[in-house]
């Protein structure tokens, strides 16, 4: 903790952490301590983690990246914080992100982006996003693992532009009490981690049952790491034919190729597959998902949590709304709560949001198909290219940004759990990753492919 303390102090640059609770750190790594004594230490005890801004932490700012949270501290803790402080693990502080986790860079934070550990020419790159805090926190070693939360890849893309481990779990298997919310039936929060063994060990500690989150699965956890033998022998790996774009970079083939012949020579068989619905994804995320988040934001009124613009002599209640939603949203969710409440609004419902959650359940019913044929994992990509340059995206086009989800988007559409592994880097030294799409509550075995992928 204290190094970790240390490392944090000299790496402002990245502007990983935006809110450090060095206090809350000591007396947590205190109590690791004396339980360690006293022979109680679970796997998590006295391990410095980030977590994510997105995550409510009991009087600590939670902001999730947005003026419209400043000063909003949570009078309560969140599930998977809960979870982890009881298994031991220590706060170091909280994480950049995209606001509201919307966005693949970490631009649309209102404290200015995080910053990737890894340069290209000098050119400083982004470390993804939403979990763009998170990866850079965890890549340059300024904690030893960190919370990340996943609508569409935002644990997933930002751990292959940084080169590291995580994973997306099945929906339901953690709990989405206390996470702000953003697309309520795509969350779902996640580790992010050095390696896949981490991962396994942090996700036991997150996940579980929740009677305070109805979506949450009342199914057993199995032990993830007793499940790391690395014996893949036999499992069949399907790999999408969809996947494989045209404009695919070459360093990208590559990597998909060289982790395909790795599984192949850990005794997998490999087959390939049909998702034919795949090119409807990322449309019909793009209206799900800010359909959803519209109506999630909706309670920032100004009145119950964190900002309210100063008004004129004669504003009433409307103008309070209107002015503190203008101020304390920037653009990128401005943009998601207007597209999200014209696709659900009276004369538009039918054509895009009741048709996108048509396409949701082709999509899911594409994975079904494969995992019903015998395919035990699915290997892509993790993104469609190595992280890019600092603003090189931000002024573009917003579908340009949208396009770096199309690896990662379905797995939230269908539910199903997802890991990205670091396995290769592009021409320049810039680190890439694979992923890796398993069966509904199959993380264990999941997590067993990966490891032998990295
Ligand atoms: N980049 C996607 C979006 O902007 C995914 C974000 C996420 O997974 N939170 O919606």
């Amino acid at each position: 903790t204290q190094a970790c303390l240390t490392a944090i102090d000299g790496a402002g640059a990245l502007n990983a952490f935006v809110h450090h609770t060095p206090e809350i750190a000591s007396q947590q790594a205190a109590a690791a301590d004396t339980r360690i004594k006293a022979g109680d230490a679970p796997d998590m005890c006295g391990i410095p983690l980030g977590i994510k801004d997105l995550f409510c932490t009991k009087g600590v700012p939670s902001q999730a990246a947005s003026r419209i949270l400043e000063g909003f501290k949570p009078e309560y803790e969140s599930t998977v914080t809960s979870q982890l402080f009881d298994a031991g693990a220590v706060m170091l502080g909280k994480l950049n992100m995209d606001e509201f986790a919307m966005g693949s860079s970490n631009e649309t934070s209102t404290y200015g982006n995080a910053v990737n550990p890894w340069k290209a020419d000098d050119r400083e790159l982004t470390p993804g996003g939403s979990s763009g805090g998170s990866a850079s926190a965890v890549a340059a070693d300024l904690c030893l693992a960190a919370t990340g939360t996943d609508t569409g890849g935002s644990i997933r893309q930002p751990a292959a532009f940084t080169g590291i481990t995580g994973l997306k779990p099945t929906y339901g298997r953690v709990s989405r009490w206390g996470v702000v919310a953003f697309a309520s039936s795509l969350d779902q929060a996640g580790p992010m981690t050095k390696d896949v063994r981490d991962a396994a060990i942090m996700l036991q500690a997150m996940s579980g049952h929740d009677p305070k989150d109805s979506t949450s699965a009342d199914l057993a956890v199995p032990d993830f790491e007793a499940a790391l033998t690395g014996d893949i022998k036999g499992k069949v790996i399907g790999i999408p034919k969809e996947y494989r774009m045209d404009d695919m970079p070459a360093d990208i083939v590559k990597l998909w190729d060289d982790g395909t012949a790795m599984l192949k020579d850990a005794g997998a068989e490999i087959r390939e597959i049909t998702l034919p619905h795949t090119k409807y994804a990322l449309p019909a995320y793009y209206v799900i998902a800010p359909a959803e988040a519209s109506s999630n934001l909706a309670r920032y009124d100004g009145v119950r949590f964190g900002h309210r613009a100063k008004l004129a002599q004669g504003d009433g209640i409307t103008e309070m709304y209107e002015k503190t939603r203008a101020e304390g949203f920037g653009p990128e969710v401005q943009r998601r709560v207007m597209v999200g409440t014209y696709v659900l609004s009276a004369g538009f419902y039918d054509a895009y949001y009741n048709r996108a959650r048509k396409v949701r359940t082709l999509i899911k019913q594409d994975f079904e198909t494969v995992f019903a044929a015998g395919v035990d994992a699915i290997l892509t990509p993790a993104t469609p290219s190595a992280a890019f340059g600092l603003g090189e995206m931000a002024e573009a086009d917003p579908i340009q940004m949208y396009l770096n989800d199309v690896f990662t988007v379905t797995v939230n559409l269908a539910g199903l759990p997802g890991i990205a592994v670091p396995t290769g880097t592009n021409a320049q030294g810039l680190p890439l990753g694979l992923q890796l799409i398993g069966r509904p509550w199959e993380e264990a075995e999941l997590l067993n492919t990966g490891y032998a992928l990295e």
